[in-house]
């Protein structure tokens, strides 16, 4: 007999998420986990460290630019490199123990190590092999680089070496003005740095809301982020403690170099496969090297199972953290699912931006009838009096029934604020639906009502 109903390969969002709520269904459950601690990329070197970088970079933005005009006089802060890192690490560890607490409180065993899958049914661990009804591989991903640019990181890194650098380099490089590329450009431009972003697209964020992004590009340029687009990185040469990153402007052909202490490449993220022996098993992946499974996460291989990362779709944590919910649910013998239309997708810089479902640009593809709601921030009391006043709230609804069909904010609290609009369309709301509830005053959330007022009449603010 199987030692476990359910063995779960990573502990990131997906695999955390998934060992917990197996346990709570009642299914026997293991989580291998190979990293000293908990939580996978998201907990040890993505969302949680960035975030905290970035919270920290923020306020002494503030101290240097918005405290002395609302009487808050005196030298801003100056910047403690190695206690901002320390805060970073106490963030992580709480956050990683936290994990290790949920696994034992719900009696997940953790076996430590890295897994390889030699046949179905069974899971190794160094020396052990353990069994398993149901295995599920939540190995996440790993940093993609592009050709001619090798990371060592240490003056070419990835989003792991540039949250631990050993200080704030005078000049950053950044390659990929996506998601990572713009909240650690951010962080590190606020602690100083000069930062250069080269992007290989003419628009930054590909996929976002045209609108939003234009209005993204101008703010951040305002913070000081110097953003080249249509640049095709040819190559990256590594001195001791500099390097030279070579390009070419699309739009003429011209050569172009730029000299830089540090370069970030940020130019996406891979599936992490490797060791797992998915080869000798025949498990079955797609084109773009993801493990290709069915609509219930189910992979070619009977009894092997995939999420998050490692299969198709956005590489978000809370993607991966629905995922692997909705998989232990099927396995418990319930009926779970993942509404792939309703899946925000956050950044978090400031301000922040915020979208979920269609942009305008795929509604237009499409050929579909909708209408816009737009509502400024500058008409929002609150953002006024925050200096948040920057961005904007945008519902796009169906021309003819009004139901709402994507969101796209940029403006403070971006990244709470889009969830109204998530439950609302869950529900297959209306603008109207939300345009007649209630909001506080005053409230950044306002602002969205506004937006849907947008929608029908008009709003009041603007
Ligand atoms: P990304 O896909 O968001 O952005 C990569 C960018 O690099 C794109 O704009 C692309 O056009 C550009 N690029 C690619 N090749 C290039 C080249 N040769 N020269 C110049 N530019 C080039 O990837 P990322 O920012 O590395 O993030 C990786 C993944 O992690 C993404 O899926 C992202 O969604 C996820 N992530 C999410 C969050 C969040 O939700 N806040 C934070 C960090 C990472």
């Amino acid at each position: 007999m199987a030692n476990y109903d359910v063995i779960i390969i990573g502990s990131g969002p997906g695999g955390y998420v998934c060992a917990i709520r197996c346990a709570q269904l009642g299914l026997k459950t293991a989580c291998v986990e190979g990293r000293e601690t908990l939580g996978g990329t998201c907990l040890n070197v993505g969302c949680i460290p960035s975030k905290a970088l970035l919270h920290a970079s923020h306020q002494l933005h503030e101290a240097e630019h918005n405290f002395a005009q609302m009487g808050l006089k005196g030298k801003s802060p100056s910047v403690d490199w190695a206690q901002m890192q320390s805060y970073k690490d106490d963030v992580i560890g709480q956050n990683t123990k936290g994990i290790e607490f949920l696994f034992k409180k719900n009696k997940v065993d953790w076996i430590k190590g890295w897994a390889r899958i030699p046949e179905p049914g069974a899971v190794e661990v160094g020396e052990e092999t353990h069994t398993a009804k149901h295995i599920i591989i939540a190995s996440g991903s790993e940093p993609a680089s592009i050709p001619g640019v090798e990371i060592d990181e240490n003056t070419v890194v990835s989003s792991t070496g540039a949250l631990s650098l050993p200080k704030v380099p005078k000049k950053l490089a950044v390659i990929g003005a996506g998601v990572i590329g713009l909240e650690l450009g951010s962080v590190y431009a606020r602690l100083g740095a000069e930062v250069t972003v080269l992007e290989y697209l003419d628009q930054i964020t590909p996929g976002m809301d045209t609108d939003v992004a234009r209005n993204f590009r101008t703010l951040l340029k305002k913070q000081g982020l110097e953003i080249v687009t249509g640049a095709a990185v040819q190559g990256v040469e590594a001195l001791k403690t500099k390097a030279k990153v070579a390009y070419t402007l699309r739009k003429d052909d011209s050569e172009h170099q730029l000299d830089a202490d540090v370069v970030l490449v940020a130019t996406g993220r891979k599936p992490f496969t490797q060791g797992l022996g998915l080869d000798g098993l025949g498990v079955e992946m797609t084109k773009r090297g993801q493990i290709a499974t069915d609509a219930h996460y189910k992979t070619s291989v009977d009894g092997i199972y995939a999420i998050g990362d490692v299969i198709e779709g956005p590489m978000l944590a809370h993607k991966a953290e629905d995922e692997g919910m909705a998989l232990a649910e099927i396995l418990a013998g319930q009926a779970g699912h993942v509404n792939y239309d309703v899946i925000p997708g956050v950044i978090y810089t400031h301000p922040e931006v915020a979208s979920v479902g269609k942009t305008e640009d795929s509604l237009k593809e499409a050929g579909r009838a909708y209408k816009v709601g737009k509502f400024s921030f500058m008409g929002n009391g609150r953002a006024k009096a925050n200096f948040a006043a920057d961005g904007f709230v945008k519902i796009l609804a169906d021309a003819e029934t009004d139901r709402i069909l994507g969101a796209h904010i940029i403006g403070p609290a971006a990244g709470e604020l889009i969830h109204e609009i998530c439950v609302a369309m869950e529900f297959g709301a209306a603008a109207e639906d939300l345009a007649r509830t209630c909001h506080a005053h005053p409230t950044y959330s306002e602002a969205v009502r506004e937006a849907a007022l947008a929608c029908g009449d008009g709003p009041i603010h603007s």
